[in-house]
């Protein structure tokens, strides 16, 4: 039986809203998840989290991995001890770090990163049928990470929702490279099961990961692939492409060939205008960075689709302005009347306060947002709505 229970479906696409069930917990989808990548939403705390209307974080593999070592998160009782957070969590599978440091630019590419420089410690020893070999960025020590590897750290960290361990090509590979990369990633899938069929903790849901770049018949080829295996979930990773309309299409060839039941996931896509294109596509959740980076570098998202969704809040026209970052927003920045001209001061001065009131109105603001496009899709007004969104209505 699926752990997504659909309880709505959107007439006019492939939109659905319903639960997905996992043993810490359920969450309502479609859901966006914040980034806990070092096991904390960078300044906030789990009560804070979850007091913005998120039902579940995603903790990261790879850096968990390396440091504190999944040892240590394991003696404390896993990852949701640790860190003080009850609800659900999924952890990635350190792939896409892993092939980062490897490809140089999957990172920059996908993400939209400066590329590392050459003095970087962490780098990419060899990538071997077996698993990738490479030296730590924290301490420049060997290291190793397979399938087996991952999920066993996953297991450790005792994750709600385990993503297998894949190759994570960037968009300027070439079709043959993209081809025999796609396959090892469908090898490794079983093996990744295999491990977790004997050892995984109970419970833990396993996602599969659809590559195969941004070909129409490998990204459909490799969707088959995964669903034919008996995956709790799909996630869609890898290069989407170049932009916005060619992500659209590559998501929409994936989706075309899995099946309705199964929940499916959108690795690191988190724009506004993409999380409704993607929830109208069919996806159930997404995770990115984008909210909680934005937040640090001073940007809040406003509904403003001329700007992509952005103001950059240490520009100095907000010097004076007593205006809060967005009228009738109820998060704590805006909610406590906090203007504009005082968190520019914040950020100017590096103040933690500035970081995280910006950090908490960007999460406020997606939450938001996601619970609106539930809200549609029961209602059967999902068209408009995202008609409205896309002209720049508070969500
Ligand atoms: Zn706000």
């Amino acid at each position: 039986m699926s752990a997504l229970q659909i309880l709505h479906r959107d007439a006019g696409s492939r939109a659905r809203a319903g639960i997905l069930r996992t043993p810490h917990g359920d969450i309502r989808t479609p859901a966006f998840i914040p980034l806990a990548t070092k096991a904390t939403v960078k300044g906030l705390e789990p009560r804070e989290v979850a007091a913005l209307g998120y039902d579940i974080v995603l903790g990261n593999t790879f850096h968990l991995f390396l440091e504190p070592g999944a040892e240590l998160v394991e003696r404390f009782g896993g990852l949701h001890d640790f860190m003080g957070w009850q609800q659900p969590i999924i952890t990635d599978s350190g792939g896409f770090q892993v092939f980062s440091m490897g490809h140089g630019t999957v990172a920059d590419e996908i993400k939209g990163r400066a590329p590392s420089g050459p003095d970087r410690i962490g780098r990419v020893l060899s990538i071997e049928e077996e698993g990738v070999r490479f030296r730590s960025y924290i301490d420049g020590s060997e290291r190793f990470m397979g399938p087996e590897t991952s999920m066993e750290v996953q297991a450790k960290l005792n994750s709600d929702i385990a993503l297998v361990f894949d190759e994570c090509t960037p968009f300027g590979i070439d079709r043959e490279y993209t081809a025999r990369s796609t396959e090892r990633t469908h090898r490794w899938l079983d093996r990744c099961l295999a491990w977790h069929d004997e050892h995984g903790p109970p419970g833990q849901l396993v996602y599969g990961i659809v590559q195969g770049g941004v070909h129409e018949d490998l990204r459909i080829e490799s969707a088959q692939q995964i669903a034919a295996r008996p995956v709790d979930g799909i996630a869609i990773g890898g290069s989407l492409g170049a932009d916005k309309p060619q992500m659209y299409e590559v998501v929409g060839w994936a989706i075309s060939a899995l099946d309705d039941a199964r929940p499916r996931h959108l690795l690191g896509i988190g724009d506004i205008d993409d999380l409704v294109r993607g929830v109208e596509l069919g996806v159930d959740t997404f995770d990115c960075a984008m909210p909680t980076r934005l937040g640090r570098h001073g940007v809040a998202i406003v509904p403003d689709p001329e700007r992509r969704w952005r103001v950059d809040l240490t520009a100095a026209r907000h010097r004076e302005d007593e205006a809060p970052i967005m009228e009738g927003c109820p998060c704590p920045a805006c909610g406590n009347g906090h203007s504009r001209g005082y968190l520019r001061y914040l950020l100017k001065n590096r103040e933690l306060t500035g970081v995280r009131l910006l950090t908490l109105h960007n999460l406020a603001y997606v939450a938001r947002l996601m619970t609106g496009l539930r809200a549609a899709i029961a209602g059967g007004t999902l068209s408009a709505h995202a008609a409205d969104l896309r002209a720049g209505a508070a969500p």
